[in-house]
C-alpha cells in the first residue's frame, strides 16, 4: 500500500495537503483505495446492502439552487405534490416489497407546513412503527426540526453541497446562505437526528482543495450517512452547458470516506446509476452498502428532474426491486430487509 493510504486507514484522517494529493492519485493507488474500502464495508456490514425506498411527494420548491431542475424559477418543470394517502399507498407498497425505511424527499415547499409534515410522520410511524422515517425536505428552523423528531421522525438528510462558502455562493443565489446550511446540519444532530450530509462531484467551479474541505467537513461532522453523486447538468438550469461529474472521481470519493468513517451509511447514488449503467454495481465495490429505489408512483416519477435523463424513472417498484436484487447479486452482495440503522454513533 501506498504510506498516504496506509495513513488515511490508520488515522482515520489526513492533513488538507494530503487529501489532495490523494484525490489527484494514480491509477494504482486509487484501487488500492477502492480494494480497501470494499474491505472495510464487508469488516463493518458484511455482504448486507441497505435499501431506502424514496418518496418524492413534492417537486415545488422556493428554493433557487442554481444546479437543480426543479428550482423555483424553472416554469418548464411540471408541478406536482402528493397526496397523504398516496403517500401511504407508497408505503404500503414498499413495506410488501421489503422496505424497512421509508425516505421523504422534497422540494422546500411551502404547502407543507410543519403540521402537515407531522400529519405525515405520524400516519407514517403509526402504521410502520418498525420501520425508520427519514426526512430530507431542505433548510428549517431548529423548532421546525424537534418538531419531526418529537412526532418520531428518525432520520434526516441535508446534504451540505460544499464546504466552502465562496464555492457555496457560487450555486446558489444570495439569499440562500452557507451558514445556514451548516446550522441546520449542527441543529439536527444535537436534536438527535440520525443526519446525512453530503456533496456533488464535479459540480461547477468545484476545485481539488474544495473536495479536500468537504472530506474535512464530513470528517468533522461525523455523520451517520454520506451522500454524494455526480453533478449532472439539467436543460433548463443556468448551468445547462457545464460538464457533469465524472464516475472515476465519485468511486474514489466513496472510497476515501469509507475508509475515513468505517461505519458511516454510503448510498449509491441514482446519479451515479445515471452516468454509468452499471454505477450502482461500482459504487458498491467502492465502499457504498444503501441504494435508494424510488417508491414514488411512475405517473410523477418523470416530473422530479433534478438533473437529466435520470434513470428509473419508468418501472413500477416491484420491477425496479427485482432489477436492483440482481445487480447487487452481481457483485456478491444481498438487501437486507431491516432498517439498517448505522452502526457509526
Ligand atoms: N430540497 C431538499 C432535497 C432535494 S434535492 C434539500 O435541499 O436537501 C436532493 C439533492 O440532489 C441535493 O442535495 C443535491 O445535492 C442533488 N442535486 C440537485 N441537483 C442536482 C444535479 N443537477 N446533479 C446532481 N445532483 C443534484
Amino acid at each position: 500500500m501506498t504510506d498516504l493510504v496506509k495513513k488515511l486507514y490508520k488515522d482515520k484522517t489526513l492533513s488538507k495537503d494530503e487529501f489532495i494529493e490523494l484525490i489527484n492519485s494514480n491509477a494504482d493507488t486509487r484501487e488500492e483505495l477502492r480494494a480497501l474500502a470494499e474491505k472495510i464495508r464487508i469488516e463493518n456490514y458484511g455482504n448486507d446492502i441497505f435499501i431506502r425506498g424514496l418518496i418524492e411527494f413534492t417537486n415545488y420548491c422556493k428554493q433557487n439552487c442554481l444546479y437543480c431542475g426543479i428550482r423555483k424559477d424553472n416554469k418548464n418543470c411540471r408541478r406536482y405534490r402528493l397526496s397523504l394517502d398516496e403517500i401511504m399507498s407508497c408505503c404500503a407498497e414498499g413495506y410488501k416489497l421489503g422496505f424497512r425505511t421509508f425516505v421523504l424527499q422534497g422540494g422546500e415547499d411551502p404547502y407543507f407546513t410543519d403540521e402537515r409534515i407531522c400529519e405525515i410522520i405520524e400516519a407514517v410511524k403509526g402504521k410502520y412503527p418498525d420501520c425508520a422515517l427519514t426526512l430530507s425536505i431542505g433548510e428549517k428552523p431548529r423548532k421546525s426540526y424537534q418538531r419531526y423528531f418529537d412526532r418520531g421522525a428518525d432520520r434526516y438528510l441535508l446534504r451540505h453541497e460544499t464546504a466552502d462558502k465562496n464555492h457555496y455562493e457560487k450555486l446558489h443565489p444570495k439569499s440562500q446562505k452557507f451558514e445556514n446550511r451548516i446550522r441546520c446540519l449542527y441543529d439536527l444532530k444535537e436534536i438527535g437526528f440520525q443526519v446525512g450530509c453530503g456533496f456533488m462531484v464535479g459540480s461547477p467551479y468545484q476545485t481539488v482543495q474544495n473536495l479536500a474541505d468537504d472530506l474535512m467537513f464530513i470528517k468533522e461532522l461525523n455523520p451517520q450517512m454520506v451522500g454524494i453523486g455526480p453533478f449532472i447538468h439539467h436543460k433548463d438550469t443556468e448551468f445547462k452547458n457545464a460538464s457533469d461529474g465524472t464516475l472515476e472521481q465519485t468511486l474514489l470519493m466513496l472510497s476515501i470516506i469509507r475508509i475515513m468513517i468505517p461505519k458511516v451509511l454510503l448510498p449509491a447514488t441514482t446519479a451515479l446509476a445515471t452516468i454509468h449503467p452499471r454505477g450502482r454495481e461500482l459504487g458498491i465495490q467502492a465502499g457504498a452498502n444503501v441504494v435508494m429505489p424510488n417508491l414514488s408512483p411512475v405517473k410523477v416519477r418523470g416530473d422530479y428532474q433534478l438533473y437529466d435523463n435520470k434513470v428509473c424513472t419508468g418501472e413500477e417498484s416491484a420491477q425496479c426491486k427485482s432489477c436492483l436484487e440482481k445487480r447487487i447479486e452481481s457483485v456478491g452482495c444481498k438487501i437486507a430487509v431491516s432498517r439498517g440503522d448505522s452502526k457509526n454513533q
